[in-house]
């Protein structure tokens, strides 16, 4: 039996990897500090015996003896990871140094959750891992954006100079039960507006685009990078790509909604496309991802009426 550290654990991506490794009949540590995540999304974990949970803040020293860390601990959405943008930034640092520190004593495999977002409004398009991206450092979503390209840095030079074994994946728009119902994401915003038939707010005219993966797919492309030796980046996401007007358009007719469409300003730094090339993940990996847009939303959607 191996012991896992799930630093994030309690969050949207975070709380279905917990249950991944635990049907997988490990033992799991889940370590939040509940900024974003919930009791909720682990509270079916707290009886097994192979779970523990621990509030801690990852910008703060941990010790703890785990043969595999998945480093998740970050808001993801801009309204959160925006709201204390300097406790941010601490956390993709000093947070991935802490736990780059515990991966060096305890010989552990550490696997950094990093983001599409250090493309930021990317030039080259789909984006693949040798692309270096396009990134306003003092913008408002510099905050995530340079913290994560830093948190890669810190792996890579802990990787070269300490040989710590390590692994970078780069998650593109995810999306699935769990997510908190109020992280003003895409996803969270337009189900919600739609089951209340409330008007659904796109921000600028709505031709920008995302491409949106389920989170069971997400997370065996984690597990697969954990377990394999290739150490990336690589991207993990589903290439299907949509104007985020169509997306609404969709989940109105998904909801049988009465909502209309309401325009909003853009705001500052919203990249304009995103798509992950996966070529990559299929050949490292043998991964792509499975489940349809449909079928993802309509499980999605059942989660969010609990808030209705
Ligand atoms: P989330 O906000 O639901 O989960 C993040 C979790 O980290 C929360 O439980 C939060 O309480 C915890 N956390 C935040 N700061 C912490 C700190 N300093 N110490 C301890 N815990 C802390 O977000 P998510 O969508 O589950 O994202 C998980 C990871 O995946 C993040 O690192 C995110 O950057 C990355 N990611 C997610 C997406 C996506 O589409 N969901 C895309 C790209 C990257
Ligand atoms: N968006 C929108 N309406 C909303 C929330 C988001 O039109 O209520 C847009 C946002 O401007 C962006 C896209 O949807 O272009 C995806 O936003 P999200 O915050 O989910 O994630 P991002 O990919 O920008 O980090």
């Amino acid at each position: 039996m191996k012991r896992f550290l799930v630093t994030g654990g309690a969050g949207f991506i975070g709380s279905h990897l917990c249950g991944r490794l635990l049907r997988e009949g490990h033992e799991v540590i889940c370590l939040d500090n509940f900024f974003t995540g919930s009791k909720q999304n682990i509270y079916k974990y707290l009886n097994n015996k192979n779970f523990e949970l621990v509030r801690h803040d990852i910008t703060k020293e941990y010790f703890a003896e785990v043969d595999y860390i998945y480093n998740l601990a970050c808001p993801a959405s801009p309204p959160h990871y925006q709201y204390n943008a300097i406790k941010t930034i601490k956390t993709s640092i000093l947070g991935t140094m802490n736990m780059l520190g515990l991966a060096k004593r305890c010989k552990a495999r550490i696997l950094q959750a990093s983001t599409s977002e250090i493309y930021g409004d990317p030039k080259i398009h789909p984006q693949t891992e040798d692309y270096w991206g396009n990134v306003n450092p003092i913008g408002i979503r510099s905050c995530y954006d340079e913290g994560k390209r830093c948190a890669e840095t810190l792996m890579m030079d802990y990787h070269r100079q300490n040989n710590v074994d390590i692994r970078i994946i780069r998650i593109f728009n995810t999306y699935g039960p769990n997510m908190a119902p109020n992280d003003g994401r895409v996803v969270s915003n337009f189900i919600l507006q739609a089951l209340k038939n409330e008007d659904i707010t796109i921000y600028g005219d709505g031709s920008q685009t995302r491409s949106f993966c389920y989170v069971d797919d997400l997370v065996d492309g984690m597990i697969k990078m954990m377990e394999s030796s290739f150490i990336g980046p690589i991207n993990l996401g589903n290439p299907s790509e949509r104007k985020i007007i169509d997306f609404a358009k969709l989940i109105i007719k998904l909801t049988r909604s009465k909502s209309k469409i309401v325009y909003k300003p853009l705001p500052a730094d919203d990249p304009t496309q995103r798509k992950p090339d996966i070529k990559l993940a299929k050949e490292k990996l043998d991964w792509e991802p499975k489940i349809d847009i449909k079928e993802g939303l309509i499980k999605t959607i059942e989660y969010f009426k609990e808030f209705i």
